[in-house]
C-alpha cells in the first residue's frame, strides 16, 4: 500500500471521487462548495474548507452517479449542475 506513495515521491495524494483512483493532488481538479451550496472549481486549490477531487470532466458523471459529491461534502450540496461544472472544468487549465 505504501510503496506506491513512496515511488511517487513527496507530495500529497488525493482520491478522485469519480473513479476512486489515487493521484498526486497537483494533477487533480479540486472542487469546493460556495456559500450557496453550489459546487465550484477551486483552480488554485487554496480555498478553505472541504474539497473533493476529480481527474477531470470524465469523472464528473461517474462521481454524480455514485453520489460522491454528497458524500464528500456531507450532504451539503444544494444543487448539482453538471453542465455548469463541466464547463467550469474545461475553462480552467
Ligand atoms: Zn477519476
Amino acid at each position: 500500500m505504501s510503496t506506491e506513495r513512496e515511488r511517487a515521491g513527496a507530495g500529497p495524494e488525493r482520491t478522485c471521487i469519480g473513479c476512486g483512483k489515487k493521484r498526486p493532488k497537483r494533477s487533480l481538479r479540486r472542487l469546493v462548495l460556495d456559500e450557496q451550496g453550489q459546487l465550484a472549481v477551486d483552480q488554485p486549490q487554496t480555498a478553505p474548507g472541504r474539497g473533493a477531487y476529480l481527474c477531470g470532466e470524465g469523472c464528473l458523471t461517474a462521481a454524480a452517479k455514485r453520489k460522491a459529491f454528497q458524500r464528500a461534502f456531507r450532504g451539503a450540496v444544494k444543487s448539482l449542475e453538471l453542465k455548469h461544472l463541466e464547463a467550469a472544468l474545461q475553462r480552467t487549465p
